[in-house]
């Protein structure tokens, strides 16, 4: 097995990075690989893992991602820096099986036709620059709204409590192939109104936000934040593709959300 390590740049990660590195030499079977690697194991927190996962989106097919935390709130990362031994040991296991969880595509068309897709792991949003964001938002070619405000966020189920639950989305769990439509600072009166609420879209469909004004647009994607004139559209769908984690120790998801969001339990 081929394995990649991504560590963050924090002196415990780059220590247990280290650790990693050395009884991965020594494991018959295991080899380190950066450019083709079957698993990467990132270091660190929920942002090295998306880090990680940028890296690697353009294989994410081929790959599986291991997390060990050693960050702040770690909801992608299942093992403890303590754990390495056994986190190695782990992937000699034979029947080890694996969890996939959705991506979002991002599609956006410019006013000359030229079309840009990205992969997100936890969402994508869009903002105007400068003014209200003014567009129609259609879903699956229906026309839904018009809306106007900050922007709009998109995210993946893994993203639900990331920028999604900062903006009121709700908490999704991860194996719920779903896409969540949250508003960023809506234009709600008497004369301009959208939905006002988050919604959750299924596997079959897709929402396009066509931009009314050619003006300057923010789109993130993940960590990527990319500034452009002349956007004409951006098509939101759950992805083709997934992301596989190797399921090597579970972690219950609403003991993760407990622990990081109320109270850590025992
Ligand atoms: P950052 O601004 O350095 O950290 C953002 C925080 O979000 C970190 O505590 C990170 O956890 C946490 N996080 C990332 N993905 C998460 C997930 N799926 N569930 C729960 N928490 C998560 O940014 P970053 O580390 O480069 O990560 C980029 C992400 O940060 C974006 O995708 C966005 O979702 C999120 N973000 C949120 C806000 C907001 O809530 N207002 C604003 C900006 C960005 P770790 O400490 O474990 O890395």
């Amino acid at each position: 097995m081929k394995i990649a390590i991504v560590s963050n740049k924090t002196k415990k990660s780059e220590r247990v990075a280290a650790q990693l590195t050395q009884k991965i030499k020594l494991q018959a079977g295991l080899v380190l690989e950066k450019e083709y690697p079957d698993l990467v194991i990132s270091v660190g927190g929920d942002g090295t893992l998306l880090k990680a996962f940028r890296q690697y989106a353009h294989r994410c097919e081929l790959v599986e991602f291991i997390g060990v935390h050693t960050g702040h709130l770690g909801f992608y990362a299942d093992w403890r820096d303590f754990e390495l031994a056994e986190l190695v040991a782990s992937l000699q296991n034979p029947n080890r099986t694996r969890v996939s969880y959705p991506l979002l595509e991002i599609e956006v068309t410019y006013q000359d036709h030229k079309v840009e897709k990205y992969l997100a792991l936890n969402e994508s949003t869009i903002k105007s620059i400068s003014t209200t964001m003014i567009c129609d938002v259609l879903i699956s070619d229906e026309l839904f709204e018009n809306f106007r405000g900050d922007g709009l966020a998109f995210s993946t189920p893994t993203g639900s409590t990331a920028y999604n639950k900062s903006v009121g989305g709700a908490v999704i769990h991860p194996s719920i192939q779903a896409m969540q439509l949250t508003e960023i600072a809506s234009l709600n009166n008497r004369v301009f109104r959208t939905l006002g609420s988050p919604m959750v879209f299924c596997k079959e469909e897709w929402v396009v936000v066509e931009l009314q004004w050619a003006t300057r647009y923010l789109i993130t994607i993940d960590q990527q934040v990319i500034e452009r004139q002349n956007i004409k559209s951006v098509k939101y769908k759950i992805a083709n593709q997934q992301i596989h984690f190797a399921s090597t120790k579970h972690t219950h998801f609403w003991k993760r959300v407990r622990d990081s969001f109320i109270a850590k339990g025992d």
